[in-house]
Protein backbone atom coordinates (compact mmCIF):
# COMPACT_ATOMS: atom_id res chain seq x y z
CA UNK A 1 0.00 0.00 0.00
CA UNK A 2 2.55 2.59 0.99
CA UNK A 3 6.71 2.29 0.89
CA UNK A 4 9.28 4.32 1.88
CA UNK A 5 13.05 3.96 1.89
CA UNK A 6 16.02 6.15 3.24
CA UNK A 7 19.95 6.17 2.97
CA UNK A 8 21.83 9.33 3.38
CA UNK A 9 22.95 10.97 6.83
CA UNK A 10 20.28 11.22 9.23
CA UNK A 11 19.17 8.68 11.45
CA UNK A 12 16.49 6.57 9.54
CA UNK A 13 13.73 5.99 11.68
CA UNK A 14 12.67 9.40 12.22
CA UNK A 15 12.77 10.45 8.21
CA UNK A 16 10.67 6.65 8.06
CA UNK A 17 8.09 7.58 10.49
CA UNK A 18 7.39 10.95 9.48
CA UNK A 19 7.22 9.50 5.71
CA UNK A 20 4.83 7.50 6.35
CA UNK A 21 2.81 9.53 8.61
CA UNK A 22 2.42 11.51 5.48
CA UNK A 23 1.05 8.53 3.63
CA UNK A 24 -2.00 8.13 6.36
CA UNK A 25 -4.48 9.06 4.13
CA UNK A 26 -4.29 5.76 2.31
CA UNK A 27 -6.20 3.22 3.90
CA UNK A 28 -3.82 0.63 5.37
CA UNK A 29 -4.25 -1.98 8.28
CA UNK A 30 -0.37 -2.52 8.92
CA UNK A 31 3.00 -0.86 9.59
CA UNK A 32 6.60 -1.36 10.28
CA UNK A 33 10.19 -0.28 9.46
CA UNK A 34 13.59 -1.85 9.55
CA UNK A 35 16.66 0.00 10.09
CA UNK A 36 20.33 -1.20 9.26
CA UNK A 37 22.12 -0.97 12.66
CA UNK A 38 24.11 -2.26 10.21
CA UNK A 39 22.15 -5.51 11.57
CA UNK A 40 18.92 -5.53 10.01
CA UNK A 41 15.98 -4.52 12.67
CA UNK A 42 12.47 -5.14 12.26
CA UNK A 43 9.95 -3.49 14.18
CA UNK A 44 6.21 -4.26 12.58
CA UNK A 45 2.49 -4.59 13.67
CA UNK A 46 -0.84 -4.83 12.41
CA UNK A 47 -2.09 -1.14 13.27
CA UNK A 48 -2.10 2.34 12.81
CA UNK A 49 1.28 4.30 12.12
CA UNK A 50 0.87 6.59 15.30
CA UNK A 51 0.11 3.88 17.44
CA UNK A 52 2.14 1.05 16.50
CA UNK A 53 5.40 2.86 15.41
CA UNK A 54 6.08 5.02 18.63
CA UNK A 55 6.80 2.48 20.52
CA UNK A 56 9.41 0.94 18.41
CA UNK A 57 12.75 0.90 20.40
CA UNK A 58 14.92 3.10 19.22
CA UNK A 59 17.35 1.78 16.36
CA UNK A 60 20.46 3.69 15.30
CA UNK A 61 21.46 3.42 11.45
CA UNK A 62 21.30 5.78 8.15
CA UNK A 63 20.01 3.51 6.20
CA UNK A 64 16.25 1.57 6.04
CA UNK A 65 12.72 0.45 4.93
CA UNK A 66 9.04 1.08 6.41
CA UNK A 67 5.53 0.00 4.82
CA UNK A 68 1.91 0.60 5.60
CA UNK A 69 0.44 -2.84 4.56
CA UNK A 70 -3.42 -3.41 2.95
CA UNK A 71 -3.25 -6.96 3.18
CA UNK A 72 -4.19 -8.91 -0.39
CA UNK A 73 -2.48 -12.78 0.76
CA UNK A 74 -2.58 -13.32 4.53
CA UNK A 75 -4.53 -11.84 7.46
CA UNK A 76 -3.17 -8.29 9.04
CA UNK A 77 -1.26 -9.71 11.66
CA UNK A 78 1.95 -8.98 13.16
CA UNK A 79 4.11 -11.56 11.07
CA UNK A 80 2.11 -10.64 8.01
CA UNK A 81 3.44 -6.82 8.00
CA UNK A 82 5.92 -5.74 6.54
CA UNK A 83 9.23 -5.77 5.80
CA UNK A 84 10.27 -8.66 5.66
CA UNK A 85 12.87 -10.81 5.82
CA UNK A 86 14.26 -14.02 4.39
CA UNK A 87 15.43 -17.24 6.81
CA UNK A 88 19.19 -15.35 7.18
CA UNK A 89 17.72 -12.49 8.43
CA UNK A 90 20.28 -10.55 5.76
CA UNK A 91 17.75 -9.73 3.02
CA UNK A 92 15.17 -7.33 4.26
CA UNK A 93 12.04 -5.67 1.89
CA UNK A 94 9.12 -4.40 1.56
CA UNK A 95 6.79 -4.94 -1.25
CA UNK A 96 3.52 -3.14 -3.06
CA UNK A 97 1.53 -5.75 -4.97
CA UNK A 98 0.29 -8.97 -5.75
CA UNK A 99 1.82 -12.11 -7.03
CA UNK A 100 -0.01 -14.47 -8.80
CA UNK A 101 2.21 -17.21 -9.18
CA UNK A 102 2.40 -17.42 -4.90
CA UNK A 103 1.67 -21.02 -4.94
CA UNK A 104 4.12 -22.41 -7.42
CA UNK A 105 7.02 -20.18 -5.83
CA UNK A 106 5.56 -21.35 -2.39
CA UNK A 107 6.14 -25.31 -3.72
CA UNK A 108 9.61 -24.61 -5.07
CA UNK A 109 10.90 -22.84 -2.18
CA UNK A 110 9.44 -24.92 0.26
CA UNK A 111 11.34 -27.96 -1.76
CA UNK A 112 14.53 -25.77 -1.76
CA UNK A 113 14.11 -25.83 1.92
CA UNK A 114 13.60 -22.31 2.87
CA UNK A 115 11.14 -22.11 5.94
CA UNK A 116 8.08 -19.29 5.26
CA UNK A 117 6.79 -18.20 8.49
CA UNK A 118 4.17 -15.62 7.01
CA UNK A 119 1.27 -16.42 4.83
CA UNK A 120 2.37 -13.22 3.06
CA UNK A 121 3.44 -13.15 -0.74
CA UNK A 122 6.03 -10.35 -0.15
CA UNK A 123 7.63 -13.08 1.96
CA UNK A 124 8.19 -15.64 -0.77
CA UNK A 125 10.28 -12.85 -2.96
CA UNK A 126 13.06 -12.11 0.19
CA UNK A 127 13.79 -15.97 -0.51
CA UNK A 128 14.01 -16.04 -3.61
CA UNK A 129 16.38 -13.00 -3.55
CA UNK A 130 18.71 -15.22 -0.97
CA UNK A 131 18.77 -17.66 -3.44
CA UNK A 132 19.86 -15.86 -6.34
CA UNK A 133 22.56 -13.93 -3.91
CA UNK A 134 26.26 -14.19 -4.97
CA UNK A 135 27.47 -10.72 -3.29
CA UNK A 136 25.74 -8.38 -5.77
CA UNK A 137 22.22 -7.70 -4.82
CA UNK A 138 20.88 -5.87 -8.04
CA UNK A 139 21.60 -8.93 -9.45
CA UNK A 140 20.00 -11.07 -7.16
CA UNK A 141 16.99 -8.24 -7.34
CA UNK A 142 16.99 -8.73 -10.85
CA UNK A 143 16.85 -12.32 -11.35
CA UNK A 144 14.68 -12.43 -8.75
CA UNK A 145 11.87 -10.67 -10.37
CA UNK A 146 11.84 -12.29 -13.42
CA UNK A 147 10.32 -15.36 -11.78
CA UNK A 148 7.57 -12.96 -10.23
CA UNK A 149 4.35 -12.84 -11.86
CA UNK A 150 2.27 -9.71 -10.48
CA UNK A 151 2.54 -6.64 -9.62
CA UNK A 152 5.12 -5.11 -7.36
CA UNK A 153 7.49 -1.98 -6.55
CA UNK A 154 9.98 -3.18 -4.14
CA UNK A 155 12.88 -1.82 -1.74
CA UNK A 156 15.45 -4.24 -0.66
CA UNK A 157 18.52 -3.73 1.59
CA UNK A 158 20.78 -6.32 2.63
CA UNK A 159 22.58 -6.64 6.96
CA UNK A 160 25.14 -4.33 6.93
CA UNK A 161 25.02 -2.36 3.80
CA UNK A 162 23.81 1.32 3.49
CA UNK A 163 22.36 0.34 0.20
CA UNK A 164 18.75 -0.08 -1.02
CA UNK A 165 17.68 -1.99 -4.56
CA UNK A 166 14.53 -0.39 -5.70
CA UNK A 167 12.45 -2.27 -8.55
CA UNK A 168 8.98 -1.83 -10.01
CA UNK A 169 6.18 -3.08 -12.25
CA UNK A 170 3.02 -1.88 -12.27
CA UNK A 171 2.71 -0.54 -9.10
CA UNK A 172 4.61 2.88 -8.65
CA UNK A 173 7.46 4.09 -7.20
CA UNK A 174 9.43 7.22 -7.13
CA UNK A 175 13.32 8.31 -5.85
CA UNK A 176 13.80 11.29 -4.05
CA UNK A 177 17.46 13.27 -4.68
CA UNK A 178 18.55 14.63 -1.55
CA UNK A 179 21.78 16.26 -0.59
CA UNK A 180 23.95 13.50 0.17
CA UNK A 181 20.39 11.64 0.76
CA UNK A 182 18.03 9.59 -0.77
CA UNK A 183 14.49 8.74 -0.59
CA UNK A 184 12.55 6.38 -1.99
CA UNK A 185 8.52 6.26 -1.52
CA UNK A 186 5.18 5.08 -3.57
CA UNK A 187 3.90 8.64 -3.73
CA UNK A 188 5.65 11.69 -3.67
CA UNK A 189 3.62 13.10 -1.13
CA UNK A 190 5.70 10.90 1.20
CA UNK A 191 9.01 12.21 0.52
CA UNK A 192 8.04 16.52 0.03
CA UNK A 193 9.05 17.12 3.82
CA UNK A 194 12.68 16.33 2.54
CA UNK A 195 12.83 17.20 -0.84
CA UNK A 196 11.16 18.27 -4.45
CA UNK A 197 13.55 16.55 -7.00
CA UNK A 198 12.50 13.52 -7.88
CA UNK A 199 12.72 10.68 -10.59
CA UNK A 200 9.93 8.67 -11.44
CA UNK A 201 11.04 4.94 -12.01
CA UNK A 202 9.79 3.22 -15.17
CA UNK A 203 8.07 0.09 -15.64
CA UNK A 204 10.87 -2.84 -15.09
CA UNK A 205 13.83 -0.15 -13.94
CA UNK A 206 16.17 -1.33 -11.68
CA UNK A 207 17.49 1.42 -9.01
CA UNK A 208 20.83 0.96 -6.75
CA UNK A 209 21.11 3.89 -4.34
CA UNK A 210 23.61 4.94 -1.69
CA UNK A 211 24.12 7.75 -0.51
CA UNK A 212 26.52 9.60 -3.00
CA UNK A 213 25.70 7.53 -6.02
CA UNK A 214 22.17 6.41 -7.78
CA UNK A 215 22.42 4.06 -10.42
CA UNK A 216 19.36 3.27 -12.33
CA UNK A 217 19.61 -0.32 -14.76
CA UNK A 218 16.79 -0.09 -17.95
CA UNK A 219 16.39 -2.84 -20.74
CA UNK A 220 20.20 -4.23 -20.10
CA UNK A 221 22.04 -0.81 -19.71
CA UNK A 222 22.48 1.97 -17.48
CA UNK A 223 20.82 5.25 -18.00
CA UNK A 224 21.09 9.12 -16.69
CA UNK A 225 18.17 9.58 -14.99
CA UNK A 226 15.91 12.63 -15.57
CA UNK A 227 15.28 14.55 -12.23
CA UNK A 228 12.26 16.59 -12.24
CA UNK A 229 11.34 19.19 -10.04
CA UNK A 230 7.60 18.94 -8.05
CA UNK A 231 6.43 22.18 -7.57
CA UNK A 232 4.05 20.87 -5.09
CA UNK A 233 3.98 22.68 -1.56
CA UNK A 234 2.85 20.39 1.13
CA UNK A 235 0.47 21.00 3.84
N1 LIG B 1 0.53 -8.52 -1.28
C1 LIG B 1 1.25 -7.97 -0.18
C2 LIG B 1 0.62 -8.38 1.16
O1 LIG B 1 -0.49 -8.80 1.19
C3 LIG B 1 1.38 -6.44 -0.27
C4 LIG B 1 0.10 -5.71 -0.01
C5 LIG B 1 0.24 -4.19 -0.15
O2 LIG B 1 0.46 -3.72 -1.30
O3 LIG B 1 0.14 -3.47 0.86
O4 LIG B 1 1.28 -8.32 2.15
Amino acid sequence: CGIVGYTGKRQAQGVLYDCLCRLEYRGYDSCGIAVNTPEVQVFKDAGKVHDILQNAPLFKGTAGLGHTRWATCGEPTQINAHPHTDCTGKICLVHNGVINNYSQLLKRLEGNGHKIVSDTDTELIAHLIEEYDKGDLEEAVRLAVKEIEGSYALVVMRSGENTLVVVRQDSPLVIGVGDGEYLVASDVPAILGYTNRVIYLDEGDIGTISPDSLKIRRNGGYIVPLVEKVNWTQD
